[in-house]
């Protein structure tokens, strides 16, 4: 695109973005141009020459020479003053209302955060307790058991546990979390096997007819441990449970088991 002649014209005017001429002696403060900060005073345009640089100013302060002038000056100033004054507290109050407001906002920020620390706490914990409870929970060893005969003296000896008639070949099962302390052939219990759990209760299974489990073996409420049998000293198929608290004597189990929420 070439240029136009009136285009080239405009710079080939001399001296067009100089002052035109100097104008009047300027206060030291005033110097080194300043421009007055609010939409008022925007006007207010000076520089050291006098010239006025800011061409969109509706006012411009043409200082040549007169006392009016030198009065327009001061009244400049104290409005500059003023302004810049008044402009100064206003900061100082937007700034602490915007240092409040952010505090604020960090707060509520750091109080969400610790409202969803908390849930997650919360269902942690809940979880740990479902599981926990799930863990210690007590069951009985075998489904449908028909009570039989009960703990103490029968026949002139001493009967450890309880019995429950039930078919040979019925699943037996852990009564809650533990570990398999014996399994195997015991004299007249037959197949045996004792679970220690997580309480220090011990449970002896006798007469079973098969076993699944070894010594060492961790089983959960529910396990699979064998079915019952007739082996050993036995008259007729038939579970027969002994209750040890903390691995020590026997104890009767109906109300044992009645305390755990059995039969
Ligand atoms: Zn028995």
């Amino acid at each position: 695109m070439s240029s136009s002649p009136s285009y080239q014209g405009r710079h080939r005017v001399p001296g067009r973005h100089r002052a035109p001429r100097r104008g009047p002696r300027i206060p030291a403060g005033f110097r080194g141009g300043f421009v007055l900060p609010t939409a008022a005073a925007a006007a207010l345009v000076v520089t050291t020459t006098g010239a006025t640089v800011a061409e969109s100013s509706p006012v411009h302060l043409d200082l040549a020479g007169t006392q009016a002038k030198s009065r327009a000056q001061s009244a400049a100033l104290a409005e500059f003053d003023r302004v810049e004054a008044t402009q100064q507290r206003e900061l100082q109050v937007t700034t602490a209302e915007s240092r409040a407001v952010e505090a604020q906002r960090i707060a509520r920020s750091a109080e969400r955060a610790a409202g969803a620390k908390k849930k997650v706490a919360a269902a942690a914990i809940a979880k740990a307790e479902a599981k926990r409870k799930n863990a210690e929970k007590w069951l009985m060893p075998i489904k449908g058991a028909v009570f039989t005969s009960g703990f103490g003296w029968r026949w002139g000896r001493m009967h450890q546990g309880d019995d429950f008639g039930t078919p040979v070949g019925t699943p037996l099962h852990a009564m809650s979390t533990g570990t398999i302390v014996f399994a195997g052939v015991q004299g007249g219990y037959g197949n045996k096997v004792e679970i220690e759990y997580w309480d220090g209760t011990v449970s002896v299974y006798g007469h079973m007819n098969s076993i699944s489990v070894k010594e060492g073996d961790k089983v959960a409420p529910g396990d699979l441990v064998g079915t019952s049998g007739n082996t050993g000293h036995s008259t007729g198929p038939h579970l027969h449970l002994e209750i040890h608290p903390e691995g020590g004597a026997a104890i009767d189990p109906a109300p044992w088991l009645k305390d755990h929420g059995l039969q």
